[in-house]
């Protein structure tokens, strides 16, 4: 641990306050607009053909919205509780989910596969690797498919547009691009929580003249090369720009930095990059793992991603080690007792500010370590805490500036100045494009309904985006009053567990299949939560402190609105239980395994 006392504490925070203020903007998410006109086939399939077929016209038992992994986990939950009617109805042409979508060059997870990749036990596949590229994700998903019978049944490249609550019949009517109707008893949505392209607002951006294309539907009959990796040889005479320094263009640059002529990077706010130390998986070491090992490794990687203790460190990454330092100073801060005028809450945010200091100047070191050119060293450097903006981890990211064809364009936290016909504009000097790249990311804090593509009418015609209107209720992120028999699968209002989004829905499919179970054991028409039960877990989300999320100080992005003011309907939009994820999965489990279902109802109608 290096002394916090040799960081200018003072210093750093006005440092960290100029870049925020910097960026700081009155549109806030206004800035970004949808991809329409000219950008609208952005939205559209690359992969796969839309094949006309006839409508369908049928009923299941349950049916759910989204075959990304939400879907896939909660699927395969069904069919090991022994429900077999499900079905899968998806927009793209095959499940995946955003692993169908995101083919960019060196797409990969940040997290590690050993606990990210869903199911492996049960699929019975071993990661190639700590960190897996986007081939196998999307294999993974597949292999769910597969095995779980879940293609049996599902309906690709359909576009639900509505769902609609029949009360006589005590079922969802869903209807599809397709002129579907399907009738189901239970639906579940996993609709994605970035899902649907955003643009930069940027003026003329409709203006340009070369060929441009989103990072989420990559284009390689123009860029050549595969997703697999192979070279993108069409770009080797090409002038490519790329708008965005996420965690995508993180991915993507390294890339684009090889294949292209030139490469210009067009970079508002630097992410954060931390090492990757990626190796392969030993087949022998994975052959000892024990029966529930990945249970333990999903529990462990939680525990010490939010703070807590475990002997050992499973998964041993950026992820983990930020908060493993945070508790080894807290140790080392109370090992005589609480420290001297603070209370103990006053202490733990000094450590928290600690570990987080010495992290950030380590990630700025590496930079200088790294980057030949000490202005573009400079300008990468990122200035805020490390978890204001997605952490990134990479070991060939930093290494593509030392290129010759390769030019960090900084806007200094201003942003692209405008796009012409033929380039783009920053601090008045105009760059020649003959391609541009958006990795501008997805939309985030626009309604549900706008994000999923339809809206969702409850009893009484209710419709969801009115009822969350003033922000998401919900009893356990799941269940939401006056729209029985509806389960929606996303991190928030339930362990929002941002690190490893996959084990949400893991527990999320564990649940609703002992749900469903119990319904049609019981001869159950009707699941809904109570107004009171859902009134209560809304309550206790809002007695939470834990607000690093949408914290004001931060650099504006996604994770703050922005910089924009954070009310009482962003928080609850973004709120998890106020204990953490760990306790989440712990009372969850607790919850669903009890009979009791406290907060929900089982109602049997009378016939007739
Ligand atoms: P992001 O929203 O994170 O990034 C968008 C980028 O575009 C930012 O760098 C942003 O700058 C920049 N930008 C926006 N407007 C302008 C402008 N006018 N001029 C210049 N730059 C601009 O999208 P990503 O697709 O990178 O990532 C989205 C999320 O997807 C991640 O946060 C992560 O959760 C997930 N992801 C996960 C991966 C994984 O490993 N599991 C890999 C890739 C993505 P600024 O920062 O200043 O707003």
């Amino acid at each position: 641990m290096s002394t916090p006392a040799a960081i200018d504490r003072e210093a750093l925070r006005a440092k960290y306050r100029a870049e925020r203020d910097k960026r700081l903007r009155p549109d806030g998410n206004e800035q970004y607009i949808e991809p329409t006109g000219r950008f609208a086939h952005f939205l559209e399939d690359p992969y796969v053909p839309k094949v006309e077929r006839e409508p369908v016209h049928t009923e299941v038992t349950f049916a759910f919205i989204g075959g990304g992994f939400a879907g896939l986990v909660t699927g395969a939950r069904l069919k090991q509780a022994g429900i077999d009617d499900v079905m899968i109805i998806e927009g793209g042409g095959d499940v995946g989910g955003a692993w169908y979508w995101n083919r960019y060059p060196g797409a990969m997870c940040d997290t590690a596969a050993m606990v990210y990749l869903p199911l492996l036990e049960e699929t019975g596949h071993m990661p190639t690797q700590k960190y897996v590229f986007a081939p196998e994700i999307y294999g993974q998903a597949k292999r769910i498919a597969t095995t779980f019978g879940l293609y049996d049944n599902a309906l690709f490249s359909t576009a639900v547009t509505s769902l609609d609550w029949d009360d006589a019949a005590a079922r969802w009517i869903i209807s599809t691009d397709r002129g579907d109707r399907i009738s189901a008893k239970f639906v579940g949505m996993g609709t994605g929580p970035l899902h649907r392209p955003k643009l930069p607002g940027i003026p003329g951006i409709d203006s340009f003249g070369g060929h441009c294309f989103h990072t989420s539907r990559w284009d390689y009959a123009y860029t050549g090369g595969t997703y697999e990796g192979a070279p993108m040889t069409n770009l080797a005479d090409k002038r490519v720009g790329i708008i965005g320094t996420g965690a995508t263009a993180v991915q993507c640059i390294p890339h684009l930095g090889r294949d292209s002529k030139e490469l210009f990077v067009f970079q508002r706010t630097p992410s954060s990059i931390d090492v990757r130390n990626n190796h392969p998986i030993d087949p022998e070491w994975f052959a000892t793992l024990q029966p529930g090992w990945q249970q333990e490794w999903l529990m462990n990687f939680v525990t010490l991603q939010t703070g807590g203790f475990a002997d050992e460190d499973l998964v041993m990454d950026g992820w983990t080690d930020i908060t493993k330092r945070i508790r080894d100073r807290m140790i080392e801060m109370f090992k005589d007792g609480t420290p001297e005028g603070l209370t103990p809450q006053q202490a733990m945010l000094q450590a928290y500010e600690d570990s987080d200091d010495e992290k950030m100047e380590e990630i700025r070191a590496r930079v200088d370590a790294i980057v030949a050119d000490p202005a573009t060293a400079e300008a990468l450097k990122p200035w805020y805490r490390q978890l204001c903006k997605r952490p990134c981890f990479h070991d060939e990211y930093l290494q593509t500036y030392n290129l010759p064809n390769v030019h960090l364009v900084d806007t200094n936290g201003k942003g692209v100045e405008r796009i012409d016909e033929t380039g783009v504009w920053v601090n008045g000097v105009h760059h020649e494009l003959d391609c541009l790249v958006f990795a501008s990311g997805f939309e985030v804090g626009t309604t549900y309904a706008r994000r999923a593509g339809f809206e969702t009418y409850g009893r009484d015609g209710q419709a969801l985006g009115d009822y969350w209107a003033e922000g998401m209720r919900s009893k356990h992120g799941l269940h939401v009053h006056g729209f029985p028999n509806l389960f929606v699968v996303a991190p928030n209002q339930g362990a929002n567990l941002i690190s490893n989004i996959t084990h949400n829905f893991s527990e999320a499919g564990t649940t609703i299949a002992t749900i469903v179970s119990h319904a049609l054991e019981s001869g159950a028409d009707e699941v809904e939560v109570t107004p009171a039960a859902e009134a209560a877990w809304v309550e206790l989300l809002e007695s939470s402190t834990r607000a690093f999320i949408g914290n004001p100080d931060c650099t504006p992005g996604y994770y703050n609105n922005e910089g924009r003011p954070v009310g009482r309907k962003e928080r609850l939009n973004g709120s998890g239980h106020p204990e953490g994820p760990v306790a989440y999965f712990r009372y969850i489990d607790t919850w669903r395994t009890s009979g009791e279902f406290e907060g929900l109802e089982f109602r049997v109608r009378q016939q007739a």
